[in-house]
């Protein structure tokens, strides 16, 4: 038989058995919400609370947490470190408070490790890392991995004290300011890491891995009902909607056009190319706290829905790298059978999340 005899064979044999019209299945709609630097102990304990609260009878919500380095020391023992051109004991945001504070956030990071939520790196000082050469990227994590796996010591806490992990384990990161320099990947590769969040593209992009690292890229978001346009992070809303101020009378109505905000990018997403969606929020409560309470209200009304997985960018790592390149070319398609947007009722993920 010659190969176009073959074909149209194999053409009929698809037809009788009603082959579908697309050759992927759909992927599940990931949802990765993050926080960076994370450090005030009240947000650790909050957090810890609305997880456990939405993971009481089922897994519904899995953080991941860049921890800024200096979370690890205290106050007094600050000139530990020394950052990239900067004098010894420098830092652009606080430091760890005492020994006793850095040793609760060690019991909070350790319990939420526990339960499967990820523990990434958002570099130690906080500093603007554009200029940073790969030496430089590299004596900053070489300072990241001495603060994760001396912790105790270094503080002059008991041994005992210690995180549940070794820095081999922190493979995600974010970088201060997402400011980046070529070093930085080479330095993260070299370090082991699995991915960069430290990147911005449009709502609708499929991560992309670059230089052995998966690109996991905040997102270009339309405000609702509006013509400006915001990243996908708290201090951008807060910039874009109130210009930094924190001002009472407007909160609500900021709050309540980030959920819608992040709705609009939900269902965009979920009914069209499945792309995952990324969120950024911080432990400083921007806007009297009223950016987070949209982002509860959010993952309220969506974690949990079928076919979501609000994971850590370690859990879609994980699916990524066992995408083979037709699929995930498919995806970046959309070439798979779309699924409508679920109704979400939103005036109720609201009043639930008032303190
Ligand atoms: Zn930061």
């Amino acid at each position: 038989m010659n190969k176009f005899a073959v074909a149209i064979l194999t053409f009929f044999a698809a037809a009788a058995l009603g082959a579908p019209a697309h050759a992927t299945d759909r992927p599940p709609q990931f949802v990765a919400i993050a926080f960076d630097n994370c450090t005030e102990l009240e947000r650790w304990q909050e957090l810890s609370d609305f997880a456990g609260e939405l993971n009481k009878d089922a897994d519904r919500i899995h953080f991941t947490f860049f921890v800024s380095g200096i979370n690890y020391l205290s106050n007094d023992k600050r000139n530990l470190y020394e950052a990239p051109h900067q004098r010894r004991g420098a830092s652009n945001i606080n430091f760890g408070g005492s020994a006793e504070e850095v040793e609760k956030r060690i019991a909070f990071i350790n319990d939420l490790h526990g339960r499967g939520h990820e523990i990434a790196s958002h570099a130690v000082g906080h500093f603007d890392g554009r200029a940073w050469s790969a030496a430089d990227w590299q004596k900053e994590f070489a300072s990241y991995a001495d603060l994760v796996d001396n912790a105790g010591r270094n503080n002059g806490l008991p041994e005992s004290v210690k995180l549940a992990f070794p820095t081999s384990a922190v493979t995600g990161f974010r970088a201060p300011y997402l400011s980046t320099s070529p070093g930085l990947y080479a330095a993260l590769r070299e370090r082991g890491f699995r991915y960069d969040t430290s990147s911005t593209s449009e709502a609708s992009l499929w991560p992309e891995k670059k230089d052995g690292l998966w690109r996991f890229n905040l997102a270009d978001l339309k405000l609702h009902r509006s013509k400006r346009h915001t990243l996908s992070m708290d201090y951008n809303f807060f910039i874009v909607q109130a210009f930094g101020l924190d001002n009472s009378s407007t909160r609500v109505q900021h709050r309540d056009e980030m959920l819608e905000t992040y709705i609009d990018y939900f269902k965009a997403n979920y009914s069209g190319n499945r792309a995952p969606m990324n969120i950024g929020h911080h432990f400083f409560n921007y806007h009297g706290g009223a950016y987070n309470e949209a982002l509860k209200a959010f993952a309220r009304a969506v974690c949990g829905l079928p076919e979501v997985r609000c994971t850590t960018y370690a859990g879609l790592a994980d699916f990524m790298d066992k995408l083979d390149p037709a699929t995930l070319e498919a995806y970046r398609k959309g070439d798979f059978e779309h699924h409508a947007a679920p109704d979400i009722d939103i005036s109720n993920a609201i009043t639930r999340s008032k303190p």
